[in-house]
């Protein structure tokens, strides 16, 4: 009779082991076939309101479709479309799916789908000769592929104590166009979303490290319960910071707390030479099953709290000797730059300079637009004196500023 319970044990337990490998190789197939779709030539980089884009979204709205996620779009389509702004006539698109369960509460899962196209947007780190494709497989056909497995996971498993956003946004390269306006337009209050998770470039994991970045690390004193810093299978970099140059950004400046899983930079950032045979799909998995646990713990626990953080001020692409110290609205049509954050103790803070601020001079630079802006700071060096013209209202200031 032991025996038989012990056989009956073993089947059962093996069974599991089965099933729970035949549903990651099932995972890694969607995984696969969605990176090389989202990857395609035929896509063309999925720049902002080509075809290229409409192509990706329909295939993601197929995809939310057969995991069993209904449309939260507007008029109750998948679809969010969004104005490009200073750029007339452009719009973007968003795909928003829902899992409803009924809950006081709801997680937001996002990740951006657009990509550079040929590179027309000036936000390539391409220098070869003539026009080339950006397929954008790790940035962020990785992340993308993750939030579509995340949802049919999500709507299989028996996590109902909160409701499920997973959302793919476009007009990320040019500036979280997408997210910001979903932040400013959410189908749901934003005093109803628990937390937001972003995943943008997770398809690069090392395989000898194993070091993944969490960024939005400080945004909640949750996360210090539930990440911890000796994970056993993945060398985790805190990141404190709720901003960064990622659609999470959005949702931090609306008080919601927030998580980033970025795996790293690497030498075909924003080039041509970013395809789908350079990705780690194991370590996607991993990932994956990371987030998982994640939203398994917490589907355990009441809302969680939002605490600020100190804004630290690092872009992939910034390489200036000095910074005024401000996180900007870059979907601000100017003229001038609008600043969204200006953080503690940096010299535009220090200068006086506040939130909402339009600066449209800095020393004898006009500032037209963020180009312009990045244009007059390469001008400075640090501990050089100069000043800001502001624009407050209808009052327009002048303040000295020290780098
Ligand atoms: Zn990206």
């Amino acid at each position: 009779m032991k025996q038989l319970i012990l056989l009956a044990v073993f089947f059962s337990g093996s069974a599991a082991i089965a099933q729970h490998s035949k549903d990651q190789e099932l995972s890694l197939g969607r995984i696969k076939t969605s990176v090389s779709y989202l990857a395609d030539d035929k896509l063309e980089g999925r720049r902002t309101g080509t075809a290229g884009e409409k192509l990706a979204a329909e295939y993601i709205t197929g995809q939310f479709k057969k995991a069993g996620l209904t449309a939260l779009g507007t008029n109750k389509t998948y679809l969010q479309p969004f104005p490009v702004k200073n750029d007339s006539g452009r719009t973007g698109h968003n795909v928003i799916g829902y899992i409803d369960n009924k809950a006081a509460h709801t997680i937001v899962l996002g990740a951006h789908y657009d990509h550079l196209g040929y590179g027309e947007d000036k936000n390539s780190m391409y220098r070869g000769e003539g026009k080339q494709i950006h397929n954008g497989a790790d940035d962020n056909a990785s992340g993308t592929s993750a939030l579509i497995e995340l949802g049919y996971w999500l709507k299989k498993s028996d996590l109902k104590k909160y409701n499920y956003i997973l959302v793919a946004f476009s007009g990320e390269e040019l500036g979280l166009f997408g997210s910001k306006y979903f932040a400013d337009n959410s189908p749901l209050p934003l005093t109803s979303i628990n937390y937001m998770i972003n995943m943008d470039m997770v398809g690069r994991l090392n395989d000898s490290t194993h070091s993944m970045s969490v960024g939005g690390f400080g945004t909640s004193p949750a996360w210090s319960e539930l990440i911890s810093r000796d994970d056993k299978s993945f060398k985790i970099k805190i990141d404190s910071s709720g901003t960064g140059p990622s659609d999470h950004t959005s949702f931090y400046l609306k008080d919601i707390p927030v998580l980033f899983f970025f795996t790293g930079t690497h030498t075909d950032y924003h080039k041509p030479g970013d395809d789908a045979d350079k990705i780690n799909y194991n370590g996607m998995l991993h990932i994956i099953g990371y987030i998982k646990n994640l939203l398994t713990a917490t589907n355990n626990k009441d809302k969680i709290a939002f605490t600020k953080t100190r804004e630290v001020h690092t872009g992939m692409r910034s390489s200036f000797k000095v910074t005024l110290g401000v996180m900007l609205d870059y979907t601000f049509a100017g003229p001038g730059i609008y600043v969204d954050v200006a953080t503690e103790d940096r010299p535009a803070a220090k200068a006086g300079v506040e939130a909402k601020d339009i600066i449209v001079q800095l020393g004898e630079y006009p500032l037209e637009d963020v180009q312009a802006y990045m244009k007059a700071l390469s001008k400075f060096e640090k501990g050089q004196t100069t000043n800001i013209k502001v624009k407050r209202g209808d009052k327009e200031l002048l303040l000295p500023v020290t780098f």
